[in-house]
């Protein structure tokens, strides 16, 4: 597994029917050759399988939103890395907090199912970040660092592993994380990363998540320590998200130069 270097993720939440693949579409049509940046798109899982085959595996990458801990069994109404694989899901995001909030998913089972997508052999991406009251606390460091010591399991390596950093209070809300709050927590995650891995932490990619929108995307780009961002409301539009991908592809051509 090699992981692009930027990655511009859309989280489609509970939104998309098969009309809305046109989007998908238009989006992939709408990515210069040049672009250097990897798209995935994160539709529900009813239309994975659709999404998947527009692509063919190219350009768009698509994914899931979450998935069980076990690979198969009586779960009524779940899907497990290994279903959603077969479906066309070519990676799974876990511990999003809506999961965490909504459906009472602790990190030790954030955990439990990064592995399991890890064995299915695809990459996973691992969401945390504070709520509102640990930030204006002054616990948005300790808390973050705690969720990824306790949602990382051992096999997670650079290669296979991306972090979205999504504080709470950001998402879906509108309000926005400073450029230099999340160059902060992405330098406490990384240097976290690098007590793990031994390379400078580097090489791990992290996302940013939380209100993304054309506006305010290169600004957040503009900070080294973001690998790209987790998009939940401007990834629905081809055309918002396709701006945020710009921004992105542009960020990461700057760094290479
Ligand atoms: C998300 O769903 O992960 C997200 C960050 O949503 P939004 O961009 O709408 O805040």
């Amino acid at each position: 597994m090699s992981l692009p270097e930027l990655i511009v993720a859309g989280n489609w939440k509970m939104n998309g029917v098969r009309a809305d693949l046109a989007e998908i579409e238009a989006v992939r049509a709408g990515i210069p050759a040049s672009c250097k940046a990897g798209v995935w798109i994160f539709p529900p899982a009813t239309i994975i399988g659709a999404a998947a085959a527009l692509n063919g595996g190219m350009h768009v990458l698509t994914g899931a939103q979450d998935c069980h801990a076990k690979d198969s069994g009586a779960f009524t109404g779940d899907l497990s890395a290994p279903i959603l694989k077969d479906a066309g899901a070519a990676a799974i995001i876990v511990g999003h907090s809506e999961r965490r909030s909504g459906h009472g998913e602790t990190s030790r089972e954030v955990k439990a199912k990064a592995s399991a997508v890890l064995k299915a052999g695809l990459p996973v991406i691992v969401c945390l970040g504070e709520t509102r009251g640990e930030r204006e606390s002054g616990l948005a460091a300790s808390v973050c660092t705690r969720q990824l010591a306790d949602s990382l399991p051992a096999e997670s390596t650079p290669e296979n592993t991306v972090i979205a950093y999504e504080p709470v209070w950001a998402i879906g809300t509108g309000l926005q994380a400073t450029t230099e709050d999340i160059t902060a927590i992405h330098a406490v995650l990384r240097a976290e990363l690098a007590k793990r891995e031994g390379t400078g932490g580097q090489r791990w990619r992290i996302l940013y998540g939380g209100s993304v929108s054309p506006a305010n995307a290169a600004g957040i780009f503009e900070s080294g320590e973001v690998d790209g961002a987790l998009v939940g409301g401007a990834s629905l539009k081809a055309a918002s998200f396709l701006a945020i991908i710009a921004a992105g592809a542009q960020a990461l051509e700057r760094r290479k130069s």
